[in-house]
């Protein structure tokens, strides 16, 4: 029988977790042709996420936990569970309960017909604040743009089935500027889609405020795909060559034809002009000093070959007697590279 990890990275969930396996055990119980385990990432967790992992461990015989040494973000917690995954299959979700884990069934199904990554999709975005459905819109749309193609499929997220080729491939991709969402769509392999509506969280808070939305909406561009720095250097071509023209049409026009009349006429209005033109020219190369550095801050990432997320401590079913989190001589850190 095949086998399927289901990793879920948990930042301060200790209220949504036991609400989650509350729910999973059903489901789970009901898929016959596949075994289930489950790798808890403790994200450096501020709350009792870890004790409620623990308890969970103790309770039930299909717990693996990952402690990382702090908190490195949803993605570097993914990518955590992934490195100590070694089933035939991963689901990645949200420990809140807003991928359904009914949906679990449908992409085991999936696995059964042989695609190898299998990306629910979300049929609407309805239990979203009108503010992050609206800028995820545009969000998805601009990409999308200035790619030219559809890189990243409009409202997917993390909630994703792997085959053990993605998961093995995944964990050898070398470069640290990675985010979850564009490796899968890097890897490509045999794809399939499923509608779902994502419910609200049954506990706690989103980890993401608007502050970090907007820095995760740049990190996916800039780690995505390098058209921003293509686009750059072509709409500022045509751009200087526009306003080569025009100043060389007001030079004509004011030295040989000699009408001067914006100039002579209205001085307020020149002057206001005038500034305005230089504050949006100078607007303009401080977003494409942003756009730059942004590609710049990857390259650094990438040179300072720093891992992309440090594991504490691994507990795993086998050593179930062993488990105090308080035992220095039980710790095992680990590093990912
Ligand atoms: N998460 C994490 N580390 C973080 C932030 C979030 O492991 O620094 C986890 C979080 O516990 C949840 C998942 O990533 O299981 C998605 O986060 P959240 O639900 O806050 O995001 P949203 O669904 O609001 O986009
Ligand atoms: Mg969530």
């Amino acid at each position: 029988m095949k086998s399927i990890s289901i990793i879920l990275p948990c930042y301060n969930e200790e209220e949504a977790l036991p609400l989650y396996f509350q729910s999973v055990d059903p489901v789970i119980k009901d898929i016959k042709d596949y075994t289930f385990n489950f790798i808890l990432v403790n994200d450096g967790s501020k709350d009792k996420t870890l004790d409620v992992m623990n308890d969970l461990y103790q309770k039930r015989n299909d717990i693996e936990i990952v402690t990382l040494a702090r908190n490195f973000g949803q993605n570097p917690a993914i990518y955590a569970g992934l490195s100590v995954c070694d089933s035939d299959y991963a689901i990645i979700m949200d420990a809140d309960l807003q991928d359904p884990v009914d949906l679990i069934k449908t992409i085991t199904e999936k696995f059964s017909e042989g695609y190898e990554v299998v990306s629910p999709h979300r049929a609407n975005r309805k239990s979203d604040t009108w503010f992050k459905r609206t800028t995820a819109g545009m969000f998805y749309k601009f990409v999308n743009a200035i790619e030219g193609k559809k890189v990243i499929p409009e409202n997917v997220n993390a909630f994703r089935g792997i085959s053990r080729r993605v998961v093995e491939l995944f964990n050898k991709l070398p470069n640290k500027d990675r985010l979850f969402l564009n490796d899968v769509a890097f890897v490509g392999f045999k794809t399939c889609y499923v509608d779902f509506v994502r419910q609200k969280r049954a506990a706690g808070s989103s980890k993401y405020n608007v502050n970090k939305l907007f820095n995760h909406a740049f990190n996916i561009i800039s780690s995505g795909t390098s058209q921003p720095l293509f686009a750059v250097l072509k709409y500022g071509a045509i751009f200087s060559g526009i306003f080569f023209l025009v100043f060389l049409g007001l030079l004509i026009s004011y030295c040989v034809i000699n009408t001067g009349s914006l100039i002579s006429y209205n001085h307020t209005l020149t002057i206001f002009f005038i500034l305005s033109s230089v504050f949006l020219a100078l607007s303009i190369i401080i977003f494409v000093i942003g756009i730059i550095g942004l590609y710049l801050h990857n390259v650094l990432i990438n040179t300072r070959n720093q891992p992309l997320f440090i594991i504490d401590r691994v507990v795993k079913q086998e050593e179930k007697e062993d488990l105090n989190p308080s035992l220095s001589d039980k710790e095992e850190n680990r590093v990912s590279d």
